[in-house]
């Protein structure tokens, strides 16, 4: 049970039994890593959710988060989870904190996440909530085009936003042997999943996993 802004919030026996229903849905939906089914099966979404509507929390479907983002459907999250490929200490950046429900599946697959977030009231959200759920991802408010230069290479790289094409920027912030994840294409339409995979030479090699739909990842406006 946790307490925020004069709420209660708990993760009920009602709560567990919708999640472990959403962890078999995504299962026969061709989710096969265990460690990102745990993960899911463990956090509650409905935390992330302004609505209290648990029905919407365990639903596998996006939903509004505020500032005109949303929080991805899970069956997306964990299908990004995955081809991922995380081992526990990886070093794992993030673009695209929006609720922080992402970052966290990270962290309870064992990863070190470092998520940027570039609208400034999703990040002081995030920077308030997760701390009161026990998780410290090192969140950072800035723009993800750039990354987090300072702190590189990375082992792995998450774009959870539609991005016009892959961010050069990020590319170089791979580390060797490393492995970025992202939704590539038009933002008003569908994107394609792709992995960029890059090997202990430094060649890196594309491949591609159907299409999804994200909200577009936002250029700097500062
Ligand atoms: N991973 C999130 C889903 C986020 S939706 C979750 O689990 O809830 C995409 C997020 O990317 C939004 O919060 C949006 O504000 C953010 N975003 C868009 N463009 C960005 C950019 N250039 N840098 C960092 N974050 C960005």
């Amino acid at each position: 049970m946790i307490r925020y802004k004069g709420l209660i919030i708990e993760d009920s026996y009602r709560a567990q039994g919708l999640r472990s229903k959403l962890v078999q849905e995504i299962t026969r939906k061709g989710i096969s890593d265990r460690r990102v089914l745990e993960a899911i099966g463990k956090i509650p979404r409905h935390y992330f959710l302004d609505s209290s509507f648990m029905e919407f929390a365990y639903s596998d479907k996006p939903f509004p988060i505020g500032e005109g983002q949303t929080i991805s459907q899970p069956y997306t999250v964990a299908f990004q989870s995955q081809l991922l490929q995380v081992e526990p200490g990886h070093k794992v950046l993030e673009i695209g904190t929006g609720s922080g429900y992402q970052a966290i599946v990270l962290l309870e697959m064992g990863a070190k996440v470092y998520s940027i977030e570039r609208v400034k009231a999703l990040y002081d959200k995030a920077k308030e909530f997760l701390p009161l759920l026990g998780y410290k991802p090192k969140l950072y408010y800035g723009d993800g085009y750039k990354g987090l230069p300072r702190l590189a290479p990375f082992d792995r790289i998450i774009v959870t936003a539609a991005a016009p094409d892959i961010p050069q920027g990020l590319l170089s912030q791979l580390s060797d042997n490393g492995i970025m994840v992202i939704p590539v294409g038009d933002s008003n339409g569908v994107q394609v999943m792709k992995t960029i995979h890059k090997d202990s030479n430094g060649v890196f090699t594309e491949k591609e996993h159907g299409q999804f739909r994200f909200v577009p990842m936002l250029e700097d406006k500062k």
